[in-house]
């Protein structure tokens, strides 16, 4: 058994260099492949970016036959397979956005046994013709990629993967290979009950990227933040700066070469040709920045990316998660950094409130938005949260690298000062009709009589000055907090300040309101400096 063992791995490690020119396996990929390719089922558990690709495409080129990928990422496809062709692999796909022709032509490749990959959306396989078509070729593997969507209690549940679950009695001589980046345990279990696959090894990559510090913390003057972050523990690295506007991408890559830091911009408004020597720059030079929307870095594989950094709140913590993750895949010390303010969360509730989408992508959408929230205003260490948010064990008494571990945030009771802004906020909405924003609110509670707050006899109010004793940037930090909390919400375009149901029970004093101090300087930075 050594002797095939060893004849199939390198196999698969030929076919990595010559198809793919890469020169290892990383992670779990070479077992799981070997697993595959020897004949196994298998619930692969990966981070986005891990590598899942290649867990089945080798398979598929190594075994004889055809493997056959079902994905409900219907946009991706001709781009997978475009890459793919480009390697010299045959690839094709079969879904809805063909004509009849374009779909017989691949059919016929399939028959003739001239594709080594065929993507179809789950809802082809649903139909007898379809099953009918592949059982008259020779099929090498099935991967069912994102497979979570199988779960009924996630938040991408398609109904036509529950029909994937016949693949392993029809064809039970071919191996099958569930992937996906999300799943809790619980979900994990489900996978592989309801796809049948009882028999399957389980490979759970861990999701700890323990080289990579992550840091957050409060916005004030972001891009002079992240100058003196860079100069302070980052100087000379490569790096990414993200950015959610291309104004702002371009107004921070002049920021920081005015200031001595070479720094390109990417975004989609750039044409193809400087955006990709902007890219082939990051990779072949040493040290320079590149500032981007997300759009930048799917696919590239840089290796001593010291650091990536967040100006703006990504929506999620998978997107969080994805972004950070191209830092340090060269296992050396990297960060992650973020500058986090109230604008982010006022910004981002009212983007999705006043965005396209129906009312169930509005509820996903603010669900995502609270748990990269309570990532954020989390007290605790934002590795362990980072880990339990994708089913993964954290490390009981906190990893030691990060903000939270390596200067534990200290809490107050802001209970009155919850109090002091939801009640200005009932004030001006009962008494007056009016609806503000956090400026006016603040600028109401420290008494300052601004244009604004003379003009709508703001300071005749009961609560004008009430919180003279807390500064502005702590009152934002309350508002902020409030916000991510949900005891306080966004309305409308112009980001005005209103209740939920939850502030009545802090305004009947029915329950405490801990907040996180905001810290008088960015967490300490690690002792030595890199680079
Ligand atoms: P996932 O599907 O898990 O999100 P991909 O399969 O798209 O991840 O891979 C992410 C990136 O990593 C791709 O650019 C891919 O080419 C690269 N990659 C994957 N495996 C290896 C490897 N063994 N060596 C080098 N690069 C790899
Ligand atoms: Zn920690």
């Amino acid at each position: 058994a050594a002797g095939a063992h060893g004849a199939t791995e390198s196999e698969a490690l030929a076919t990595l260099h010559r198809v793919f020119g890469y020169d290892s396996f990383r992670g779990e990929q070479g077992a799981i492949i070997e697993h595959v390719v020897a004949g196994g089922d298998a619930v692969v558990l990966m981070p986005t970016g891990g590598g899942k690709s290649l867990c089945y495409q080798i398979p598929a080129l190594v075994r004889p036959g055809t493997g056959v990928v079902v994905s409900p990422l219907i946009a991706l496809m001709q781009d997978q397979v475009d890459a793919l062709r480009a390697l010299g692999v045959r690839a094709g796909f079969v879904n809805s956005t063909q004509d009849f022709d374009e779909r017989r032509t691949v059919e016929a490749e399939f028959l003739a046994g001239e594709l080594d990959l065929l993507y179809l959306a789950p809802e082809r396989l649903r139909l007898e013709t379809t099953r009918e078509l592949l059982s008259r070729g020779k099929i090498s593997v099935f991967a069912i990629d994102e497979a979570h969507c199988v779960s009924q209690w996630g938040h991408d549940f398609r109904p036509d993967y529950l029909s994937l679950a016949v693949l392993g009695e029809r064809w039970p001589d071919v191996p099958r290979i569930a992937l996906t980046a999300t799943a809790t345990r619980a979900t994990h279990r489900e996978i592989t009950e309801r796809l049948h696959m009882p028999a399957a090894r389980h490979f759970e990559a861990s999701f700890d990227r323990p080289n990579i510090q992550y840091r957050i913390i409060p916005k004030a003057d972001p891009k002079k933040q992240l100058l003196s972050f860079l100069r302070e523990e980052h100087a000379g690295d490569a790096g990414i700066v993200y950015c959610l506007s291309r104004n702002s991408v371009e107004r921070t890559a002049e920021f920081l070469c005015k200031n001595g830091v070479e720094a390109v911009p990417y975004h989609a408004g750039l044409d193809a040709g400087t955006r990709a020597a902007h890219q082939s720059r990051f990779l072949r030079e040493d040290g320079l920045v590149v500032v981007a929307t997300i759009a930048f870095g799917m696919g590239i594989d840089k290796p001593d990316v010291r650091f990536v950094a967040h100006l703006d709140l990504p929506k999620s913590v998978e997107g969080y998660y994805q972004e950070t993750g191209r830092a340090g895949r060269d296992g050396l010390p990297s960060t992650a950094w973020m500058a986090y303010g109230l604008n982010d969360v006022v910004q981002q509730r009212k983007l999705i409130q006043t965005g396209e989408g129906d009312e169930a992508f509005r509820r996903r959408a603010a669900a995502h938005l609270d748990s990269m929230l309570a990532l954020c205003e989390t007290a605790r260490c934002r590795r362990g949260q980072l880990l339990a948010y994708f089913g993964q064990e954290p490390a009981p008494a906190g990893c030691g690298n990060c903000d939270t571990c390596l200067t534990p945030p200290e809490t107050w009771d802001g209970t009155v000062a919850a109090q002091k802004v939801l009640s200005t906020v009932v004030r001006l909405q009962r008494e007056r009709g009016q609806k503000f924003g956090a400026v006016q609110i603040i600028d109401i509670l420290t008494g300052k009589r601004t244009a604004k707050v003379i003009q709508f006899d703001h300071d005749q109010l009961s609560v004008f000055g009430i919180g003279e004793d807390v500064s502005e940037g702590e009152w934002r930090g309350v508002v902020r907090q409030l916000l991510a909390q949900g005891l306080l919400a966004v309305e409308g375009e112009y980001g005005t300040l209103v209740l939920t149901e939850e502030s009545g029970s802090v305004l009947r004093r029915e329950r405490e309101v801990p907040l996180r101090k905001e810290p008088k300087k960015p967490a300490a930075a690690r002792g030595s400096s890199s680079g």
